[in-house]
């Protein structure tokens, strides 16, 4: 079939709408976020149901077309833009963006997947209800690409990973068919729990159309602090004491090094140093009660006390006003914009190790760093309560101008194998996508990876959806 003929049925399945073949308008969906690649394809198509999807996969399954599904494209591994040369369409959700109702007896929010997950969040929040998934991206990543990539974030300490916030999914599979598993059951144990495979597949199984999500309790008292911190060692213990005062009403507790607030100080216009006079380390936490009449407050600073008595904590801020607490927050989400903004190349690890090891990773990592790079500068921030580091360094003289500079592994080879070491993760959130392709053939298991290409084969025998992405 021409390519004439492939756009012009597929035309006729999503209307004039639903289809951009105009170069100018392909742009912004050819580039990823970090703008590390950019991808061809002859179209983007932008189905408004799941039966427009399911039309355009049967055409391409028919075709042998492959399909790149895309969301908000804020992921940071290159999963969500087509190949340099492969003649992938790109399958955007972005016109299925409706919330299609919320159930509070039931705790649960329907959605399309299209929907940006900022609106998802007030959807929950008009009903009284908590949609707990938050990250810096919000404004323009979709659940549907949450959920291709199991996205994490500040909650997780409280709320898990996205994979935990989801009742139920609709599919459409690689040939076409459609998979309504869009059940609210709490319980269900009839056989494989198939939305568990699509969630974190990163497009290579099916195309995640809508979903059931869980909604918590709307926090009612919430209070948040900005800490600075001696050392690492010093937040994981604080950390513990936190936990014994405060139990399970601690919702994140994030780990910031200087370097990084001075990134944000620098590129993001509108902050300030929230303390006086500058530290080595900080911790950003937040603790959220359903009921407003408790001493959630009091509860936190008598336990900041503490920590400074014994010198785990040797400044803080503790904002009187949400909007004060916001711009905190605004603070830590910035991190990755700064870093953008920031000349020279900068090689980005997602990793995780046991939370007690996060101290003792952070000097292995360092130190091993400094011996191949000498004048390596590391930026290190994260989730610590989760034991997930975002951790980037930059290396003297590589500029991000520079294709060698940008395709050397030599950087993430260095931090990867101190995290095997740890028995640790390589990609705690962002996933596999197209720049970790090596890693998960050099770490994982042959077993593992085995096992998921049997999966991938079972679903997708042609390899159309996303190829080269994962696996
Ligand atoms: P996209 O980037 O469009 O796609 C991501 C993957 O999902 C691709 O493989 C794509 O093919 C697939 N996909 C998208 N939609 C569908 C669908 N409907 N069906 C099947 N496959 C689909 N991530 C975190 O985990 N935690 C963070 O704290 C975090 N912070 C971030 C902060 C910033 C400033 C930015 C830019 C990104 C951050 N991210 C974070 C990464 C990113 O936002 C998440 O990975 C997000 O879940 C991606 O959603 P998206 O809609 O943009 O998906
Ligand atoms: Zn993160």
């Amino acid at each position: 079939m021409t390519a004439t003929s492939l756009i012009e049925r597929i035309a006729a399945a999503v209307g004039p709408q639903g289809l951009i073949t105009d170069v100018r308008d392909l742009e912004p969906y050819v580039v990823d976020w970090r703008g590390m690649h950019r991808g061809t394809t002859p179209a983007v198509v932008r189905p408004a149901s799941t039966e427009q999807v399911a039309a355009v996969m049967k055409i391409c399954a028919e075709t042998r077309t492959p399909v790149v599904p895309q969301g908000g494209n804020t992921g940071m591994c290159g999963a969500s833009v087509p190949s340099a040369g492969g003649g992938e369409i790109v399958l955007s959700l972005a016109r299925m963006n409706r919330v299609l109702g919320v159930d509070a007896l039931d705790n649960t929010l329907s959605v399309e997947a299209g929907c940006v997950l900022a609106n998802i969040q007030q959807a929950a929040a008009a009903a009284d209800r908590l949609f707990p998934l938050s990250l810096g991206a919000e404004g323009s990543c979709q659940i549907g690409g949450n959920l291709s990539t199991n996205a994490g974030g500040v909650n997780v300490l409280r709320y898990g990973n996205t994979r935990d916030l989801v009742l139920g999914l609709e599919v459409v599979l690689p040939d076409g068919e459609i998979w309504n598993g869009l059940r609210g059951l709490r319980k269900d144990n009839t056989g494989y729990d198939l939305k568990h495979l699509f969630i974190g597949a990163e497009g290579t199984l099916g195309i995640i159309t809508k979903a059931v999500l869980k909604l918590f309790p709307q926090p009612k008292a919430v209070a948040t602090a900005w800490l600075a911190v001696p050392h690492p060692q010093a937040a994981l213990e604080l950390l513990a004491l936190l936990r014994q005062r405060c139990g399970e009403r601690i919702t994140a507790f994030e780990l910031i090094s200087r370097n990084c607030l001075d990134l944000v100080l620098r590129h993001i216009p509108g902050t300030r140093d929230p303390l006086t006079a500058a530290h080595d380390w900080y911790v950003l936490t937040e603790v959220a009660d359903s009921s407003a009449d408790n001493a959630l407050r009091e509860d936190l600073e008598q336990a900041l006390a503490t920590a400074m008595e014994n010198s785990l904590v040797t400044d803080a801020a503790v904002p009187e006003s949400r909007a004060q607490a916001q711009a905190l927050w605004r603070m830590r989400e910035s991190i990755p914009e700064a870093a953008r903004a920031e000349p020279g190349m900068v090689y980005r690890h997602d990793i995780a190790v046991a939370v007690s090891q996060v101290p003792s990773f952070i000097r292995d990592a360092g130190a091993a760093l400094e011996q191949r790079f000498p004048g390596a500068h590391v930026i290190c921030f994260g989730h610590l309560g989760d034991g997930n580091l975002h951790y980037n360094a930059y290396i003297h003289g590589r500029q991000r101008s520079d294709n060698a500079a940008r395709d050397a592994h030599d950087v993430a080879e260095t931090v990867y194998d101190i995290v095997q070491r740890y028995r640790g993760s390589f990609s705690a959130e962002h996933g596999i996508g197209l720049y970790k392709v090596e890693e998960l053939r050099r770490y994982k298991s042959a077993v593992e990876v085995g096992l998921m290409r049997a999966v991938k084969h079972a679903l997708d025998p042609h390899n159309l959806m996303n190829p080269g992405k994962v696996l």
